[in-house]
């Protein structure tokens, strides 16, 4: 619980300082015992000007940033975070989550930034522009290319967040924005907004974040949406009403500013004809719509809202249901008892309570009582389940979102009727799909991809390992299409990319390679002065490349590697069914035997800074080897990624084998890892 009696003013952190607003401004209550725990406004608070600062300042001390650099910077938050968080679970307490509650908002918050702190030190390049895909030859001589890059924006990104989630629903937003080098401005939804408020407060105060890069509202945003340029991005979480009115703000659509939404969603949860009860499916199903009924009192985004089950086994799911809640312990969430605590305000009590009233009018409450409180003093309601006994024909819960611990029930009669119901709720972030039955699965699956974010496929294989229907992870995207507000947000260093430009580069690959940071095909090779496997990270340059001498691949090499490797295909070693073979003019060398050829030509073999291949990407054998071929490599210093925190980095060569001095036999990258200095520090 809050340690205060008195309510804490919350000020807001705009234009580098903390600020309150004028006047009383408003309450918010603990959601167990309805106590004031907070007050906060914004009124009179200059929003252009935290505008411009996160312009003028924090975006270029972000930007002056290496991708690495933002990344290790986010790592130490994150890690300095998880020492404060019991601190972080006394406030979450106020907001009715449990401590299982908690540990999803807080620690998933946490680990989601560590998370990325990781994905971009493993999947972008340390510099401050990313390639995006291969160069595209534009002209027959390879004169004129194309390349795609991103860059950072160079406004300020707005995070508007929903209730449910006041840690999670920042740093899984700020983690990519960081990352693309852009500064944010937070605005917590004002229930909870006392916990975000005093994460932004810790982390400001670590002193490890560039000024600039991280500002808060505690309150209203005021005039802040009139005012913002297509170099500002606006996010927002929250409900489909709100998403849609700031969709329309003048600003926003004259300057075709991207707006993500992220809003409420009826999804779906299907129990296929295989998981009869008695199954492990059936009983899996029944423990996951529990859950998700249960967990933040079922205030969360991805909640099983509509349960989708063959009208056969309707009675078996009300009654495995009515089992598991009867045994759901709702009170105190500070108690290690409680499984369920209240919901986060009187008004969202009121608000679902009205959501199940409308509910009522096509379905039947056949579990729990909206209407009376199972403890006295705060926002607390009982879980209740309903049954839509037509759900094909009905509407209202399909659309209805009652945002709390309800769940509707939807018998079906055919796999094709699954398919329909679970699709009328227009757009959904998540659905999952109960089976042990891959043909169901395939048709299930196929059925409602089109209209969900996300589907999670349950079976009794993963049911220890499985991740569950409602968590969204940092890997895999989340957001789903319509109803759900068409938004993407995760999905590894997909996210990054909403908060960067994507530039289509056209002109001569030495120009491209210029800006790209990488070297492109046809871009100058510099083959004078020593080996490059010679030069440490420190001497290394782009374009560095060694033209090796040639070797002529024999009859006897081929069939020595074929007895060594074990490897005797036919087009190895039977002259008469290699000419059989369409591609293949008779006997043709292995293409492992080409790639370690091309080894033996490129290797600098002394001691020195490059300690280790770690492999190869994009590996294509483009035409065979016959014996008696000659050949030949050029490797080429193509990027090089400095690791901020080691004292190697690694270099990627694109290594081009030809035979008889000019057909391309085998393209491929060489991944080494390289000192940064040499002889090593
Ligand atoms: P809202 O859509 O009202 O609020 C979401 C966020 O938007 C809050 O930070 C809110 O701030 C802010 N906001 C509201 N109006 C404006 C505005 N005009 N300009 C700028 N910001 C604004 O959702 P609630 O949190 O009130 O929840 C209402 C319903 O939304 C729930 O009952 C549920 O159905 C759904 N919901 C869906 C979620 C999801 O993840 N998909 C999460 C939470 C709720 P403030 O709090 O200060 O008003």
């Amino acid at each position: 619980m809050l340690e205060r009696s008195e309510p804490v003013r919350l000020g807001s952190y705009l234009a580098g300082r903390w600020q309150e607003g004028a006047g009383e401004g408003s309450l918010v209550h603990d959601a167990a015992t309805g106590r004031p725990v907070a007050r906060l406004g914004t009124s009179g608070i200059d929003m252009q000007a935290a505008l411009r600062y996160g312009r003028e300042v924090g975006s270029p001390a972000l930007r002056a940033l290496r991708i690495h650099q933002r990344a290790l910077m986010m790592k130490e938050i994150g890690l300095k975070l998880l020492e404060l968080k019991e601190e972080f679970y006394e406030l979450s307490y106020a907001t009715g989550a449990t401590r299982s509650d908690g540990w999803v908002d807080i620690e998933g918050g946490i680990g989601t930034l560590l998370s990325y702190a990781s994905l971009g030190r493993r999947e972008l390049p340390n510099g401050h522009v990313i390639p995006d895909g291969k160069p595209e030859i534009l002209s027959k001589d390879g004169s004129f290319i194309g390349q795609h890059v991103f860059t950072a924006m160079q406004g300020v990104a707005i995070h508007i967040n929903a209730f449910n989630f006041p840690v999670w629903g920042m740093l899984e937003k700020l983690a990519p924005t960081w990352l693309a080098g852009m500064p944010a401005i937070v605005k917590p939804a004002s229930q909870t907004a006392y916990l975000t408020e005093r994460v932004v407060r810790r982390i400001l105060e670590m002193g490890v974040l560039p000024e600039g890069a991280l500002q808060l509202i505690c309150g209203s945003t005021g005039d802040l949406l009139d005012h913002v340029t297509c170099q500002d991005v606006v996010t927002f979480t929250g409900s489909a009403a709100t998403a849609r009115k700031l969709r329309r703000t003048p600003a926003i659509i004259e300057n075709s500013v991207r707006f993500t939404a992220e809003a409420d969603s009826l999804n779906a949860s299907i129990l296929a004809p295989d998981a009869v009860p008695g199954t492990e499916e059936f009983d899996l199903y029944i423990k996951e719509v529990h859950r998700e009924m249960t967990a933040k009192a079922g205030q969360k985004c991805t909640a099983i809202r509509r349960a989708i089950l063959p009208a056969e086994h309707l009675d078996a799911v009300i009654e495995g249901l009515g089992a598991r809640i009867e045994k759901t312990t709702i009170g105190d969430p500070s108690d290690k008892e409680t499984r369920m605590g209240p919901l986060a305000s009187m008004d969202q009590l009121a608000d679902v309570r009205a959501a199940v009233r409308t509910l009522s009018g096509e379905a039947d409450i056949v579990i729990g009582d909206p209407e009376t409180c199972p403890v006295e003093g705060g926002a607390f309601m009982a879980p209740c389940v309903l049954v839509c006994k037509d759900p094909l024909t009905a509407s209202v819960p399909h659309e209805v979102e009652a945002f709390g611990p309800v769940c509707t029930l939807m018998p079906y009669e055919s796999l094709e009727d699954a398919i329909a119901i679970a699709n009328r709720g227009s757009g959904s972030l998540v659905a999952s799909i109960f089976t042990n039955d891959a043909e169901n699965a395939r048709t299930l699956g196929l059925g409602i991809a089109r209209l969900h974010g996300r589907v999670m496929l349950g079976n009794r294989a993963s049911a220890k390992t499985s991740t569950g229907h409602g968590s969204p992870l940092p890997q895999l995207v989340h957001g789903g299409p319509g109803r759900a507000g068409g938004g993407e947000e995760l999905g590894g260093v997909r996210s990054v990319f909403h908060f960067m430009q994507r530039t289509a580069l056209q002109g001569t690959p030495d120009l491209i390679t210029a800006i790209a940071g990488k070297w492109m095909p046809g871009a100058a090779r510099n083959t004078d002065g020593p080996h490059p496997f010679r030069k440490s990270l420190a001497e290394l340059e782009i374009g560095d490349t060694i033209v090796t001498g040639s070797r002529v691949v024999t009859l006897e090499d081929i069939e020595h590697f074929a007895k060594f490797t074990g490897d005797t295909f036919y087009a190895h070693m039977d002259e008469e069914a290699a000419k059989r073979n369409p591609f293949f003019d008779g006997r043709v060398a292995h293409g492992y035997l080409i790639v370690s050829f091309a080894a033996g030509l490129f290797v600098q073999p002394d001691e020195g800074p490059v300690l280790a291949n770690y492999g190869v990407d994009n590996l294509r054998f483009m035409a065979p080897v016959y014996p008696g071929n000659a050949l030949q490599v050029q490797l080429t210093a193509k990027q090089i990624v400095e690791r901020e925190s080691e004292d190697y980095g690694e270099v990627r060569w694109d290594c081009t084998v030809t035979r008889d001095g000019g057909e391309v036999v085998a393209q491929y990258d060489v991944l080494t890892m390289v000192a940064k200095t040499w002889p090593r520090a």
